[in-house]
């Protein structure tokens, strides 16, 4: 039986209630059949706060022992690096997630915050926030880059605002079943960040043949007027969908690109910005003289019925 223990930090609770909505596997079903042992969740424990505060002291004093921790949200450090302004029985977050993650077999960043810093922590960050072992894309947050967990891993970060419901179900399954879990350089699980968000989305032949909307509302892709950020986000939202129904872009809503480490960018959601006609962003790996080149054609090679349906909306 693998015992996990979920702190949450400076955070809204969302990848809390995003995990609820998993199927596959369900919350409950991770706990049931992945033989896991839930020591506590700030939403879902009903046993008193005292009981929390007997199981930080077992779990440090090494008495009771940690085999998963999950933290989700930022790590405030303010003020004055003291972590003071997010506190528990007069110690801050902080110190509390340094000691708990010594003890612990592996961490878990749940979520971009956890992970990068996420939105606490974008400018001006006044509460100081960093993520775990990253500040936005630079390594070394809370621990430096090179801290390992005592099952020698590095902290696991499920990125995302909210995480994805399966990537979190189902990354703690595997490390629940002790397989290796093969991660990217952000040390996200390779399994659920390894594909574009691009990838299978529903508007991508109107991606390709360069028809695209200009307002929310229509059928066409909202890459190069809308600001959508599929094609530089690795995340499972067009191949695994949300409750098992859609997405952003599927439901006309560009992607914010929310399980990247620089997330929120500076910069509008809904606005592309371009440099002349081409965004100043690229799809991931596209040299832009190629992609100038591309884009000049694929619009007059467009079939009419794309062109149809788009001026149709
Ligand atoms: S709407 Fe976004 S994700 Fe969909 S095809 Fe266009 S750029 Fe890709």
């Amino acid at each position: 039986m693998r015992t996990l223990f979920w702190l949450q930090t400076g955070s809204c609770g969302g990848d809390s209630l995003a995990i609820l909505s998993a199927e596959a596997p369900s919350l409950q079903q991770l706990l049931e059949k992945q033989t896991i042992e839930l020591l506590w969740h700030p939403s879902l424990s009903h046993a008193p706060t005292s009981r929390h505060r007997l199981l930080l002291e077992s779990i440090e004093s090494g008495e009771q022992r940690l085999d998963i921790l999950c933290v989700e949200g930022s790590i405030v450090t303010a003020p004055r690096g003291t972590g003071m302004y997010d506190s528990y029985h007069g110690r801050s977050k902080m110190d509390i997630t340094r000691d708990l993650a010594e003890r612990a077999g592996v961490v878990v960043a749940i979520g971009t915050c956890a992970a990068f810093g996420g939105i606490p922590a974008a400018d001006p960050n006044p509460s100081d926030c960093i993520g775990l072992q990253f500040v936005r894309s630079q390594p070394g947050g809370l621990f430096p880059p090179d801290w390992r967990s005592q099952d020698g891993l590095p902290v696991i970060n499920i990125a995302g605002c909210p995480a994805h419901p399966h990537a979190m179900t189902q990354t703690l399954a595997w490390i629940a079943s002790g397989l290796e879990l093969p991660l990217d350089a952000l040390n996200r699980p390779k399994a659920f960040f390894d594909n574009m968000v691009h990838q299978g989305c529903t508007r991508n032949e109107h991606h390709e043949y360069d028809i695209e909307d200009t307002e929310l509302g229509g059928s066409g892709c909202l890459f190069f007027n809308l600001g959508c950020q599929g094609p530089m986000t690795q995340a499972v939202c067009n191949n695994d969908l949300w409750n098992g129904v859609s997405s952003k872009p599927r439901a006309g809503v560009p992607c914010v690109g929310c399980t990247g480490p620089d997330f929120p960018r500076e910069a509008s959601f809904f606005n592309t910005e371009r440099i002349g006609k081409i965004p100043a962003r690229l799809p991931l790996g596209v040299e832009r003289p190629r992609y100038m080149a591309y884009k000049s054609l694929a619009n007059a090679a467009a079939p009419q019925r794309l062109k149809k349906e788009s001026s149709e909306k």
